[in-house]
């Protein structure tokens, strides 16, 4: 049995006092909820603070991004080491702004979940195909380049530690959710590459969420999907109202 997971993505928003206040927030609403796993990963800089607002509670910390150098000269980068340092559990990798804007390739997310790996953090490695994937019929093919260069050289051991978000760079941000249909086949299509990959048993318990306009609206019916294991949630998060009914939506 999965455990579901909602995580927030809060992406470029929300300066300390606000990532305090709304954590405040949160821990209150969701101080219940022990059947689905949370966490939210704020901006850098609001991290320390974060943690510190979250502690003892059963909310968890991820970043939104790491390097994979753990010292040396790379300027503006972050190391796993210095966010396992400062509390963090999870570290969002690959998600589609950061290969759009960012240049990040499979090679530079393999080489992130590796360094995460070593370091004890739990990567969010994000996959997923865009509009035009979609309408060529390449949704699949997508899906699976995503997995082989990003998975490439992990072990079974390691790849339970990983939680898989299928993104369709569509959904993301444009209220356009992908029907639970649509997810589900490519919740399956992963949890298929995985078993191929490794076995049944490592299939069968990496959690997969979903993410793209999620809102408490839809929870319900995309976690009523077989292969949906909780969601990786952007603009719905940056709300107590709708971050906790998206988290209290998610329990199965
Ligand atoms: C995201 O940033 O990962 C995301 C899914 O955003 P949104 O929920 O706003 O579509």
């Amino acid at each position: 049995m999965r455990k579901p997971i909602i995580a927030g993505n809060w992406k470029l928003n929300k300066n300390i006092k606000e990532t305090v206040e709304l954590l405040e927030a949160l821990k209150k609403e969701l101080a219940d909820i022990k059947d689905v796993d949370i966490a939210v990963c704020p901006v850098f800089t609001s991290l320390v603070d974060a943690a510190k607002a979250i502690e003892g509670s059963n909310i968890k910390l991820g970043a939104q991004n790491v390097y994979w150098e753990d010292s040396g000269a790379y300027t503006g980068e972050i190391a796993p080491a210095m966010l396992k340092e400062i509390g963090c559990t999870y570290v969002i990798i690959g998600h589609s702004e950061r290969r759009t804007y960012f240049g990040e390739s499979n090679e530079t997310v393999n080489k992130k979940i590796k360094a995460a790996l070593v370091h004890g953090l739990l990567p969010i490695m994000c996959i997923g195909e865009r509009l035009e994937e979609r309408e060529q019929g390449k949704t699949f093919a997508v899906l699976e380049d995503h997995l082989q260069g990003g998975l490439e050289g992990i072990s079974a051991d390691d790849m339970l530690k990983i939680i898989i978000a299928y993104e369709p760079v569509w959904a993301i941000g444009t209220g356009k959710t992908a029907t639970p249909q649509q997810a589900q086949e490519a919740h399956k299509y992963i949890r298929d590459f995985l078993k191929k990959k490794y076995n049944e048993d490592i299939a069968a318990a990496v959690r997969i969420q979903y993410g793209g306009s999620v809102k408490p609206a839809n929870i319900s019916e995309l976690m009523a999907q077989e292969d949906l294991d909780g969601a990786l949630v952007g603009g719905a998060s940056l709300k107590v109202d709708s971050f906790s009914q998206i988290v209290k939506g998610a329990r199965k």
